[in-house]
């Protein structure tokens, strides 16, 4: 077991699996009258999604899922499983021993938090709150992993050993959700587009979940992702 304690500000998110396309989304719906839409040009198919978006018909969009592979501080998977449209498989804690890899935010990270519950702005923060920060994140995630060294090394079960560490470290999943649901997801998760219909302030490190999920979706799915961007980023 290794004593080095290490920091990360980033978040991991790989495709592992995908499944459907935008035609699969259109075969799914034309299925009601016995059509495939496989002779539809691009033209009429982007038509055809933008109609099922727009109309909310949602159950086509739920044949197309992606399984990602996700590296990110336990409280930004805490968040991610109060989804309840996604299938989540987590690093146990209690059949392995974690690593030592704590979340510690860069400089640009924003420091303070303004404005009251529902409508909070956050604020960058001066050179003493920042200082303030890495030294009181650094100190608690190094005792915290000392402490957890400690209980191993007594033969405390890891599953109670874990508890000292804290939100911040570092844990991975796959997570499967399918594309409705990956709308839902980044209409809550993401933030600053002024045309989306919901105005919503995720934490900026679930934000960055989102953000990797949603590359995913543009790339797989474009006229899904075109038709989402195009009806005020709300699921269907
Ligand atoms: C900015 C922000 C702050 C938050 N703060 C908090 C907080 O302080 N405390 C907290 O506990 N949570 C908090 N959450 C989590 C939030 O309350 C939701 O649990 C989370 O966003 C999932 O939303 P959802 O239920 O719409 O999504 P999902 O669970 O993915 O469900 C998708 C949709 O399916 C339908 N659905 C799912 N389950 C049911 C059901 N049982 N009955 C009826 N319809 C259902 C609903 O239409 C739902 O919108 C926060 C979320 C955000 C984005």
């Amino acid at each position: 077991m290794t004593d080095a304690v290490t920091y990360r500000s980033d978040v991991t998110v790989r495709l592992d699996d995908w499944m459907g396309d935008d035609a699969k989304v259109i075969r799914m719906a034309k299925a009601s009258i016995k059509r495939t839409g496989g002779d539809m040009d691009s033209a009429a198919r982007e038509g055809f999604i933008n109609f099922l978006a727009r109309e909310r018909h949602g159950v086509p969009f739920e044949h197309a899922y992606g399984t990602f592979y996700i590296e990110a501080p336990l409280r930004v998977l805490r968040q991610m499983a109060k989804h309840r449209h996604t299938s989540i498989s987590e690093w146990s804690g209690r059949y392995s021993v974690l690593e030592p890899v704590f979340f510690l935010a860069d400089r640009d990270r924003h420091l303070v938090q303004a404005g009251k519950p529902g409508a909070y702005r956050f604020q960058p923060g001066s050179a003493d709150q920042w200082l303030t920060y890495v030294w009181q994140t650094t100190a608690a995630s190094e005792y915290a992993w000392r402490s957890y060294q400690a209980m191993l090394n007594a033969g405390i079960a890891r599953e109670l050993a874990r508890d000292v560490l804290g939100v911040g470290i570092y844990t991975s999943a796959y997570v499967t959700l399918n594309a409705r649901a990956m709308m839902h997801f980044l209409s809550l998760r993401t933030s600053g587009r002024d045309y989306a219909t919901l105005t919503s302030h995720p934490q900026a490190e679930i934000e960055l979940v989102a953000d990797g999920i949603e590359a995913h979706l543009a790339a797989k799915l474009p006229a899904v992702h075109a038709a989402f961007e195009k009806y005020g980023r709300v699921a269907p």
